[in-house]
C-alpha cells in the first residue's frame, strides 16, 4: 500500500525583497545582560538589512573590543566579520575596504573604543570619509570592566557609587562635524522608529556614516545621577525631527506640501524625508548642526535626529582613483609591479 502524500499547510513564509527570510539577517543569540542598550541595537540592524533587502554575504561587520564590540556575533551570521584590537577597528575596515570596495561596511564600537583609546583611528577614518557605518554604542562607561567612566561621561553625571565624573566629555557628533564627517546622526537604542530611520539612511550613504547611539548600561550606568540612563533619555531626548526613509526600489505617489518636509535625496536614489517638529532645522549646514549640539549640551537635552549630511563629498576609495573591480578580486599581473619593472626601478636607485 502506498503512503498518502502530505500537502504542505500552514501560510507561506514572509520574505523580503530578494526572497530571504529573516533568519540569514540573526545572528547568535545574546551573551549581553538582559536589557542592555547595544541588543535593541542588534535587533534594529537585523530588521533594517532584511527590510532592505541587503544581500548579508556583501557586508564586512568591523569592532573593537568591549561589550558593544561583541554585539556583531549577534546579527548578520553570514557576513565577513572582523573582531579587532581595543580602537583599532578603523585600520583594519580600512584595510577590508580598499581590498575590497564593493563590501558594505559596518562598524560596531563603543564611547571607550572609539573616543578613549582609539580616538586617533576614529578621527583619520572621519577625515578619509571612507564609506562605511559606524555606530558608536554610547554608555559613558566602560561596561566591559565594572563600569568605570568612559571620555564620554557628561561633566558632575556620578557613578554607581555615587562617585563624580570630573572631567568634561567629548561628544562624538560634534567631532566627527568638526573633521569633516559627512553623515552625524545622534539617537537612543529605545527610539525604535527613529533608529530604523538613521540606520537605513546610512546604508545609502555614499561615504562615512557616524551613528552616535544612547545606549544604556543597565548593569553599570542606569541609575539616577547618571545622564545615560533609560528615564534620563526618556526625560531629556529631544528629537530634531521626524525622519521618514523611503527607498530607491519604492515609489512615492503622495503629494508632499511644499515646506513641511525636506527631503534628501541618497547616492544610490533613496530619499530621506525630514518632518520639522518645533524647530526649522536644515541638516545640510553643518555650522548649524555645531550651535544646535552646543546649544542642547547647555539645557542638559541629548538632541537626536540627522545632525548633518552631505552627500557631495568624494569617499575615501575615489580620492583613491581605485578600479571599480575589487582589488581582492585581481590577478597578480594587476596589482603587482612586474620583475622587469621592478628591475627599472632599482637600477634608477643605485
Ligand atoms: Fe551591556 Fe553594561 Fe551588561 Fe555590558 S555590562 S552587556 S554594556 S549592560
Amino acid at each position: 500500500m502506498s503512503a498518502t502524500p502530505t500537502t504542505p499547510s500552514g501560510p507561506p513564509k514572509k520574505v523580503n525583497r530578494i526572497g530571504l527570510e529573516i533568519l540569514p539577517y540573526k545572528g547568535s543569540k545574546t551573551t549581553l545582560c538582559a536589557g542592555c542598550g547595544h541588543n535593541a541595537i542588534s535587533e534594529r540592524v537585523v530588521e533594517c538589512f532584511y527590510e532592505l533587502g541587503v544581500q548579508p554575504w556583501t557586508v564586512a561587520k568591523f569592532s573593537g573590543i568591549g561589550c558593544s564590540s561583541k554585539s556583531p556575533a549577534y546579527f548578520l551570521g553570514l557576513s565577513h566579520g572582523f573582531n579587532g584590537v581595543h580602537g583599532r577597528m578603523p585600520a583594519i575596515a580600512t584595510g577590508a575596504m580598499l581590498a575590497n570596495r564593493n563590501l558594505l561596511g559596518l562598524g560596531v564600537t563603543g564611547d571607550g573604543d572609539t573616543a578613549s583609546i582609539g580616538i586617533g583611528q576614529f578621527m583619520h577614518l572621519v577625515r578619509r570619509n571612507l564609506p562605511m557605518i559606524y555606530v558608536i554604542e554610547n554608555n559613558g562607561v566602560y561596561g566591559l570592566t565594572k563600569g568605570q567612566f568612559s571620555a564620554t561621561a557628561d561633566l558632575g553625571s556620578t557613578l554607581k557609587s555615587g562617585a563624580p565624573n570630573d572631567l568634561p566629555p567629548f561628544d562624538c557628533c560634534a567631532l566627527g562635524l568638526k573633521w569633516g564627517a559627512t553623515f552625524v546622526a545622534r539617537s537612543f537604542s529605545g527610539d525604535k522608529k527613529q533608529l530604523q530611520a538613521i540606520l537605513k539612511t546610512a546604508i545609502s550613504h555614499h561615504g562615512l556614516s557616524i551613528i552616535d547611539v544612547i545606549s544604556p548600561c543597565v548593569t553599570f550606568n542606569d541609575h539616577e545621577g547618571s545622564t545615560k540612563s533609560y528615564s534620563y533619555m526618556k526625560e531629556h531626548e529631544e528629537a530634531l525631527h521626524e525622519l521618514d526613509y523611503v527607498p530607491f526600489y519604492e515609489d512615492i505617489s503622495v503629494e508632499i506640501p511644499e515646506g513641511a518636509v525636506t527631503e534628501v535625496q541618497m547616492h544610490d536614489g533613496s530619499r530621506l524625508r525630514i518632518r520639522k517638529l518645533d524647530r526649522d532645522f536644515d541638516p545640510t549646514d553643518r555650522l548649524a548642526a555645531l550651535a544646535a549640539l552646543e546649544e542642547s549640551e547647555k539645557k542638559g537635552e541629548v538632541l537626536t535626529g540627522v545632525l548633518y549630511v552631505n552627500t557631495q563629498k568624494p569617499t575615501f576609495l575615489e580620492l583613491l582613483n581605485l578600479p571599480d573591480a575589487a582589488l581582492a578580486t585581481l590577478p597578480e599581473s594587476a596589482v603587482r609591479p612586474s620583475k622587469d619593472i621592478l628591475d627599472q626601478v632599482m637600477e634608477e636607485l643605485r
